[in-house]
């Protein structure tokens, strides 16, 4: 544990010397707040890009703040172009028809228009949550559909999902309400079940339709 919390710091620290101005994703699951707890210590106000893409559960809004309030955390609310009731009465229900859409504009989008504002993207990703994460370097480059290039550092890349749930414990982080009734993987409410293979915790976002939401494709890395 203590060899692989080592290696993170290293990562956030080299991240922030390569360019101060940086920003973290957080969706609030446990990877997230860990990651984030560790950046911390050298950068307590980091802007923490949160993706509010109006269809979450309750319960993530609400552990949202909490976490806020507990860590005094500079969350940057994103929010897309249209309201979830404009883009239902435009396009209908896209996250049952067009899921990919859906997330293109309500998360894609949006996050990809922060993410003009920095130099430096940190993350909460890890290689084994699934197959498309297996080759996940801690630091890679990043380009957005602008061409802006910016680095990209998961310092939790090497870590297994027990190593993140032990250090949770170990510093007290309270956890998101919705572990405790067997989710394992959680995005937006629609899109979220229990998951359907025990041995793949990802199993259960989108019914098995795709695994992930496009915001960890570069458009051309
Ligand atoms: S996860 Fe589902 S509801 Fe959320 S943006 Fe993607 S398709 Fe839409």
């Amino acid at each position: 544990m203590n060899r692989l919390i080592s290696e993170a710091q290293n990562a956030i620290v080299l991240g922030l010397r390569q360019d101060p101005n940086a920003c973290i994703t957080c969706s609030f699951q446990v990877e997230g707040m860990v990651t984030l707890l560790l950046i911390r210590d050298y950068y307590p106000a980091i802007p923490v890009l949160f993706l509010d893409t109006g269809y979450h559960f309750p319960q993530i809004y609400g552990y949202r703040d909490e976490m806020t309030a507990r860590y005094h955390l500079n969350v940057r609310n994103l929010l897309p172009a249209q309201t979830v009731a404009q883009q239902e009465s435009q396009f209908g229900i896209l996250h049952q028809t067009q899921p990919d859409q859906c997330c293109q504009l309500r998360k894609v989008q949006p996050l990809f228009t922060a993410l003009e504002d920095y130099g430096v993207w940190f993350t909460g990703l890890r290689r084994d949550q699934s197959a498309t994460r297996a080759n996940l370097q801690v630091a890679d480059r990043f380009q957005l559909p602008s061409g802006k290039q910016l680095l990209k550092v998961s310092p939790l890349a090497s870590w297994s999902s027990k190593d993140v749930w032990t250090f949770a414990r170990e510093h007290d982080l309270p956890l998101l309400p919705l572990y405790e009734e067997g989710y394992t993987s959680i995005g937006c409410q629609p899109c979220t079940e229990r998951p359907i293979d025990p041995a793949d915790p990802r199993s259960g976002r989108w019914s098995g339709r795709k695994v992930e939401c496009g915001i960890h494709i570069a458009a051309a890395n």
